[in-house]
């Protein structure tokens, strides 16, 4: 099982499972079970959907613009070496500067 494979495992295993857990919780205090229902439907997403967005976090590359003041950039995920250090040229290179604010 490939490194992505195995954290996505984790990342859809916990969330579910943080979901099961809190609703298990919530019952013990006799809440109603729609109520019960969107409880735990929201632990689950927002627990998958957090974990899922660390772990893309961790995999991917910025290349920016190193141009005072451009915040042009590129993002890029499961690229090789020398695709990565295409995209960095790319970014250090690209015909349009973007400022966040723009001069007068
Ligand atoms: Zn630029």
């Amino acid at each position: 099982m490939s490194v992505g494979r195995a954290t996505n495992a984790v990342v859809f295993t916990f969330g579910p499972g943080l979901a099961v857990a809190v609703g298990w919780l919530l019952s013990t205090y006799g809440v109603p079970a729609l109520l019960l229902l969107s409880c735990s439907l929201s632990v689950a997403s927002s627990a998958t959907w957090l974990l899922s967005r660390l772990t893309e976090g961790r995999a991917q590359v910025r290349s920016r613009c190193a141009a005072p003041g451009c915040d042009f950039q590129v993002s890029t995920r499961g690229v090789d070496a020398a695709e990565a250090r295409r995209w960095q040229e790319t970014a250090a290179d690209h015909p349009l500067h973007r400022y966040r604010n723009p001069r007068p």
